[in-house]
């Protein structure tokens, strides 16, 4: 019951969800983290009053972590986490219900029904479109429309939705039943084509799904890695497809393409693992961090790539400020469990897909829309992630970012999930310079707090 035992653990307030507020609320205080007076001053001087994080009351503190457990987990590789995560899939009233939906009404409509609860979320709190917010806001006399100033430096492919776990937040609704939405052949050629032909391009960001899983994942990597030596690779990897069978080498693979790695861990509690992510996930996930450790990745001086870390709120809560959160990880890490790594990414959850049905189900959607735009953060503008990059579907399908590509803006159309530009309409990823980005409500998400990107 991945969804529901989700529902349930903000419910249970005092014992799972919460535990990530006390810790929000004590880093504010600075208790437990030490700061340099310039770091201190520049987040001062720039958000003096964000993100409030919301309601949800944490207690961090009630995190017990079992440091006799062997994490050292080598049966584990090998085994397949896909039969645990159909059961669970099969038990899941509300994941049954969204596949029925999907069936029966098709993606589009159901983008459509989820963009609408969203703008009805905002007008019942009386707040104009993303568009008009951003022109009082920045008090601007003409009206602000998001434009790409340069040609895009990140390439984000994502390279197919089949995964082997199916998480309660997963803004791309991936799972093992994802099996028909795989990056074809052809296109993935046609990516490598203006890969070359766009020289602009700095990072190919490969996702999904677990994209390790595609057939043509290891093809695009070593491609890519023989046109542009120089080029930065990241794989998202969720960390337990490392154990999943005929990934005995990946480790090897990657290291050996200098692949820098970037995976979710949205707690360092098992408990909190396993309610987002599938029962088990945590102590997979933490094997796969310390057999990473061991072929070098996140160890300092080994000439390695990064092994860099995620976080995401497990519930309808901004995430704390990255820096802090970053040197908390990587205390319990390290002395937890051993493991060492690079950077931690902080994500706000977006409004969209799994995270708005868990929302609206639970009647939070409007909390957490205000929640948003209340906490709109003007410097989060400077950076947005649709300023750098060109988002790729499965399909060949191009959009301004991984959140439209999810709702169907495509770049080039005015209605969701028609049309729009492919990967076979243009000769360089740079023509998308000076093209407008398509926004909506789910932008919010973006500029809250630290920002999403
Ligand atoms: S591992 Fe990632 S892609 Fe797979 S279900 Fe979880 S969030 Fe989605
Ligand atoms: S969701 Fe974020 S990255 Fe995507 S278009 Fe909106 S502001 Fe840009």
């Amino acid at each position: 019951m991945r969804l529901s035992l989700a529902v349930a653990g903000i419910c249970m307030a005092a014992t799972e969800v919460q535990a990530f507020q006390i810790f929000h609320e004590r880093l504010s205080r600075g208790r437990t983290i030490t700061r340099s007076a310039s770091v201190e001053k520049e987040a001062a001087s720039s958000t003096p009053d964000l993100p409030d994080y919301g309601k949800t009351s944490v207690e961090v503190d009630k995190i017990r972590l079992t440091r006799a457990k062997p994490w050292r987990r080598e049966d584990l590789f090998g085994n397949t986490l896909i039969d645990q995560t159909m059961d669970e899939l099969q038990n899941d009233a509300e994941f049954q219900d969204t596949e029925q939906r999907l069936k029966s009404v098709g993606a589009a409509q159901m983008s459509k029904e989820e963009r609408l609860k969203r703008r009805r979320a905002l007008d019942d709190l009386g707040i104009p479109s993303f568009e008009d917010f951003l022109q009082t806001q920045l008090q601007s006399t003409d009206k602000v429309t998001l434009t790409r100033k340069k040609a895009p430096t990140v390439l984000q492919i994502n390279i197919g939705l089949y995964c082997n776990q199916a998480c309660a937040h997963c803004h791309v609704e991936s799972s093992p039943l994802r099996t028909e939405e795989q990056m074809a052949n052809d296109v993935v050629l046609q990516c490598l084509e203006l890969l070359k032909a766009s020289p602009s391009i700095q990072t190919l960001d490969i996702t999904g799904g677990a994209p390790e899983l595609n057939q043509s994942f290891r093809y695009l990597v070593t491609m890519a890695r023989d046109l542009r030596p120089d080029l930065e690779i990241i794989d998202r990897c969720n960390l337990t497809v490392l154990q999943e069978p005929g990934q005995d080498d990946l480790v090897d693979f990657l290291k050996e393409n200098n692949v820098r790695i970037v995976a979710s861990l949205p707690c360092y509690s098992a408990e909190n693992v396993n309610k987002q992510r599938g029962n088990g996930v945590f102590e997979r996930s933490i094997a796969a961090l310390l057999a990473l450790n061991d072929a070098g990745y996140g160890r300092p001086d080994s000439g390695s790539p990064p092994l860099d870390l995620v976080y995401n709120p497990l519930g309808a809560f901004l995430p704390p400020e990255q820096v802090k959160l970053e040197a908390k990880y990587k205390e319990e890490l390290d002395e937890n469990f051993g493991i060492l790594f690079n950077s931690l990414f902080t994500m706000t959850n977006m409004p969209i897909k799994r995270f708005a049905d868990f929302l609206y189900r639970r009647g939070e959607l409007k909390d957490y829309m205000d929640l948003l735009q209340r906490n709109f953060n003007k410097d989060t503008m400077k950076s947005l992630m649709c300023f750098d990059t060109v988002s790729i579907g499965y399909d060949g399908k191009i959009f301004d970012c991984d959140f439209n590509q999810q709702l169907g803006y495509g770049v080039g159309v005015d209605e969701i999930h028609q049309g729009g530009l492919s990967v076979f309409d243009v000769d360089s990823f740079e023509s998308l310079q000076d093209q407008a980005i398509r926004t909506d409500n789910h932008c919010f998400g973006c500029t809250a707090g630290m920002g999403s990107s």
